[in-house]
């Protein structure tokens, strides 16, 4: 585990559509490990490991690279920032946080909250919708004018840190699905398939770059890596739960976005098994990853998640338990050594 690396790929924007600046880390990454890589015009990256075998079969492994963020909408004349969410951002968690704004230069702002002292009884009890909130630069109409453009893109603004055995922090979906992607790329000693890492971009607003890219690339299976709900706390029935923290990687049955193949959900339930990985089985009632994508691209892929638990999913509090990362790294690089057993 690298905390380093993790914190790194938290802290680079990766606004849908404009994955630019992630995707550069994501290539200095895979640049020692991989034998080819290359870009499609939708902005997803594809980073290869030839297999062994000389009928080797394409193995897509996706890991998405936009993160829920805003662009700007419209400045008014005191340069208060509007602003168009891009993902599914539930306003309760924006109110008095901070944000960057990547202007011509990088700007600190901060999403303003009306002062308590005047707000009514009834105000404080209600949700501010987001089409209402506003960021405040600290600067001047023209000021802010000089710097920034409709257009320009917005991110939350948290370093990720230590707690406990969790790490938590802004952006962790999918930036923890990444990382486990790099570390299995890095990893694996040899397959006898085709490995291609592939960052996928415009995830969050409906899977768009893992369609393009699985039509593009043609892979005989798809394995999506991305966080999953964790509602293991109080006040959830149990039942409810999804998946609990510090259980083990998520192996994903099915999501509102596909239903997993089962051959291959219950190959990776017995490879988690033979290697002693610790493991969850998943029922995800609603959200998707980009299997979903993958699946419906030309005649049907066949598609899982691995999934890491994550509490407090789009916020900026979303935390993940260091030992489930570990267990999702060890499952998907068993995967791609073993992946030629897999037969459907
Ligand atoms: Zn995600």
């Amino acid at each position: 585990m690298s905390f380093e690396l993790l914190k790194a790929l938290c802290s680079t924007p990766g606004v849908p559509g404009r994955e630019e600046r992630f995707r550069e880390v994501v290539r200095t990454q895979v640049t020692p490990h991989a034998e080819e890589i290359t870009t499609d015009s939708m902005g997803n990256l594809f980073a290869l490991r030839r297999g062994k075998s000389k009928d080797s079969r394409k193995i897509m492994i996706a890991g998405h690279m936009d993160e829920i963020s805003f662009v700007v909408k419209f400045i008014n004349k005191d340069g208060f920032i509007y602003f168009q969410p891009l993902g599914g951002f539930d306003p309760r968690t924006l109110i008095a946080q901070r944000v960057k704004v990547y202007g011509t230069t990088t700007l600190d702002g901060v999403i303003a909250i009306k002062a308590a002292h005047f707000t009514t009884p009834e105000e404080r009890g209600k949700v501010i919708p987001l089409n209402d909130l506003f960021i405040d630069l600290g600067m001047s109409g023209d000021e802010v004018k000089a710097i920034v453009n409709i257009g320009d893109c917005i991110t939350m603004d948290r370093d990720l840190i230590k707690m406990g055995n969790f790490y938590t922090g802004k952006t962790l979906d999918d930036r923890v699905g990444v990382y486990v992607m790099l570390e299995a790329f890095r990893n694996f000693s040899q397959s006898n398939d085709d490995i291609y890492a592939v960052a996928t971009v415009q995830e969050e607003i409906g899977l768009r770059g893992a369609k393009t890219a699985s039509f593009g690339l043609q892979p005989d299976i798809g394995i999506a890596l991305d966080i999953t709900i964790a509602a293991d706390t109080p006040g959830v029935d149990e039942k409810d739960y999804c998946v609990r923290m510090g259980e083990g990687v998520g192996i994903k049955i099915l999501d509102s976005s596909a239903i997993c193949h089962p051959g291959l959900v219950r190959f990776l339930k017995e490879l988690a098994e033979r290697k002693g990985i610790k493991y969850q089985m998943e029922v995800l009632s609603a959200g998707g990853t980009d299997a979903g994508g993958m699946q419906m691209s030309r005649g049907g892929i066949p598609v899982c998640t691995l999934s890491i638990p994550c509490r407090y999913t789009h916020s900026v509090v979303e935390s993940v338990h260091r030992d489930d990362v570990q267990a999702t790294i060890d499952l998907l690089t068993a995967f791609l050594e073993h992946s030629h057993e897999f037969q459907f």
